[in-house]
């Protein structure tokens, strides 16, 4: 049986990525991807670009059951997880399943560290007072284009005035 390379980015699914290749005619300059979905068996072929921005390739600690996803690929129900990988979507470096709490705690760790690194470089960004100014002005153009679309909703809903239309006075 074919075992997959890549899972779909939001979708989840096996894939399998079979060649790559330059186009030809009108795709001439364009790399083309040549992919099996093994879930239903079907081939198709993208463009480079948007299968590496759609799909994304296994890792060996990716979880073999649920690709990653963590949620029961069995039962397909989202909030339970997946049994292989107690919902983790990892599993050991190696590729093995963690047999005891420790490699639950280890494996979890691996994907908190970076997780919460990024969370504090984010939070570092989203701290920084240009960043606050510029959300600020944000906010404040999206208060006036509110209160002008308000304004405009109102002056051309229909009120009690002659032809319809409210006395705005002016
Ligand atoms: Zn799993």
């Amino acid at each position: 049986m074919t075992q997959p390379t890549h899972t779909h980015r939001i979708s989840g699914g096996k894939y399998y990525e079979a060649a790559q290749h330059q186009g030809t005619g009108e795709l001439e300059n364009e790399w083309l991807v040549l992919y099996r979905d093994l879930d239903k068996g079907i081939d198709s072929i993208a463009k480079l670009h948007e299968w590496e921005a759609g799909w994304r390739r296994l890792e060996k600690d990716d979880c073999p059951l649920c690709l990653g996803s963590g949620i029961d690929p069995i039962k397909g129900v989202k909030y339970k997880p997946c049994g292989h990988c107690y919902g983790l979507g990892k599993v050991k470096g190696d590729g093995e399943q963690a047999t005891e709490q420790w490699d639950v705690a280890d494996i979890a760790l691996t994907i908190i560290t970076p997780l919460r690194e990024k969370l504090e470089s984010l939070q570092r960004i989203a701290d920084n007072p240009a960043v606050q100014a510029l959300l600020e002005q944000e906010r404040q153009q999206a208060i006036i284009e509110s209160t002008a679309r308000n304004e405009q909703a109102w002056r051309e809903s229909t009120g009690y005035g002659p032809g319809g239309q409210r006395h705005t006075g002016d």
